[in-house]
């Protein structure tokens, strides 16, 4: 199948006219016709004969020309639906397009669909979704993950070779961990969030989703830097990403948090086979983390959904879902003139000591490795019926978005025959680092090329 190859492979078949996009994309087509009614990872599909003739007009010009991918129903697009899942946009057809669309279609790369997640990006099970919840490739009784639970489940199944997620606490990773794949949340800043609808603009990333590390250089490589329509942009260089993938790996000293009570120890064996040293770090915020995050994301997002007004976009608050309306309240209050100080204000002040504690690791190591998420890919109804255990999935994830630094996650294994994943984080910009790490890892081991069975 074409599409388990890596976007280098395919690339270079396509310099070699051994096949051509349209190839690539009727398969993509293909998988989507055969698993999507079951998965349920699409909100909206493009139409076929005008993917198809898109793919015949590709000019090759870029690693990623021809490369087919998906978006998570969060960005924009001119003339496409965009409806962050929520009925609230159920038939909002934005007039332009998030600069990270626009990057990849002057990259050449071919826009499948939209997909599902959960609404406005609140929950980490892509079942708080108006477009009926996301199945997991490897268990369908089972979650995909959210929030871009969609995207995930699209790139484990071959329905695209690459997606587009959003991280403002695990997004991108908690997903990626669930259904087997690779995902890096960025730096923030080091891609624009211009024309993603707005989680917490303080914690919202831009990132890819694909099989491995290799691929996700390649596309960072075309959707990182500095954007005029996001003041938040970084003018940081952008490195030569794909290029420089190979390390010498007796250089890297990786930090084991010894907070953690989960085990990573196949992982931490890996690392140090390749001539990693391992040195113990500590994030004494760990344990604060997800109270932390569960005050500042909740306050931006009462705040930033409050554009939907039912004036300005289509349908009004009342087509909230009861997740939606949860953090709203709970963001409300916490920034009400009585509560400010007892709850926002010492959120502010946590996330200030969570920087702290992994700028003290980071003199310690180069990065960390942590694992994804407490638990494999819960049940249906688990995680919606519980609260708590929904906020839980993101203990190690949302720590990242807090303190702006990137994170990659990587499958390591099965666990129950489910995929389990876990994350190695660096300090700010050091994407590169990240990848070379991954890239290391994944030459060495073989999980990213498992696939589920459908
Ligand atoms: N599960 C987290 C939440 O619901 C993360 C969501 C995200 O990263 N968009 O807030």
């Amino acid at each position: 199948m074409l599409l388990d190859l890596s976007i280098a492979q395919i690339a270079a078949k396509y310099r070699s006219h051994e096949i051509s996009p349209v190839d690539v994309v009727k398969e993509c087509l293909e998988n989507i016709e055969k698993y999507n009614s079951t998965l349920n990872a699409f909100i909206t599909i493009r139409d076929k004969q005008e993917l198809l003739k898109e793919a015949q007009n590709i000019k090759f010009e870029t690693p990623l020309s021809g490369i087919p991918y998906v978006l998570k129903d969060v960005y924009v697009t001119k003339g496409l639906r965009t409806t962050a899942a929520s009925k609230v946009l159920e038939n909002y057809i934005p007039d332009y397009n998030a600069t990270v669309v626009d990057k990849l279609k002057n990259a050449g790369a071919i826009l499948i669909g939209k997909t599902n997640m959960d609404a406005w990006g609140h929950g980490a099970s892509s079942e708080n979704t108006d477009f009926g919840p996301v199945k997991n490739p490897w268990d369908q009784s089972r979650v995909a993950g959210g929030s871009s639970g969609g995207a995930a489940a699209a790139i484990s199944s071959r329905m695209a070779m690459f997606a587009i997620g959003e991280d403002t606490g695990g997004s991108i990773r908690n997903p990626a961990g669930w259904c087997g794949i690779s995902g890096l949340k960025v730096t923030y800043g080091r891609v624009s969030r211009y024309g993603a609808i707005a989680y917490a603009s303080s914690l919202d990333t831009v990132g890819p989703m694909a099989k491995s590390s290799q691929d996700l250089a390649i596309i960072l490589e075309q959707i990182a830097g500095i954007d005029p329509y996001d003041a938040t942009s970084s003018p940081v260089e952008i490195p030569k990403y794909s290029k420089n993938l190979d390390i010498d790996f007796n250089k890297i000293k990786v930090g084991i948090p010894f907070e953690l009570n989960l085990q990573i120890n196949d992982v931490i064996a890996k690392f140090k086979e390749l001539g990693a040293r391992i040195v113990d770090v500590s994030l004494p915020m760990l344990k604060q983390a997800v109270s932390v995050y569960y005050l500042l994301a909740p306050s931006e997002t009462s705040s930033n959904l409050g554009r939907y007004d039912g004036i300005r976009y289509g349908h009004g608050r009342q087509n909230f879902t009861q997740e939606t309306m949860r953090r709203i309240m709970i963001g409300t209050y916490a920034l009400s003139a009585g509560y400010y100080d007892a709850y926002y204000k010492k959120a502010q002040q946590a996330r200030t000591k969570i920087i702290e504690d992994y700028n003290k690791a980071f003199e310690k190591c180069d990065v960390i490795i942590i694992p994804i998420s407490p638990y494999i890919a819960p049940k249906f109804g688990e995680l919606i019926s519980d609260p708590v255990k929904n906020m839980l999935a993101d203990l190690y994830t949302c720590t990242t978005n807090i303190a702006g630094i990137p994170s990659l996650a990587l499958p390591c294994g099965f666990e129950e025959g489910m995929p389990v994943g876990f994350q190695i984080q660096g300090p700010m910009f050091s994407e590169e680092m990240l990848l070379q790490a991954g890239y290391a890892y994944q030459q060495a081991t073989t999980w990213h090329h498992e696939k589920p069975t459908l």
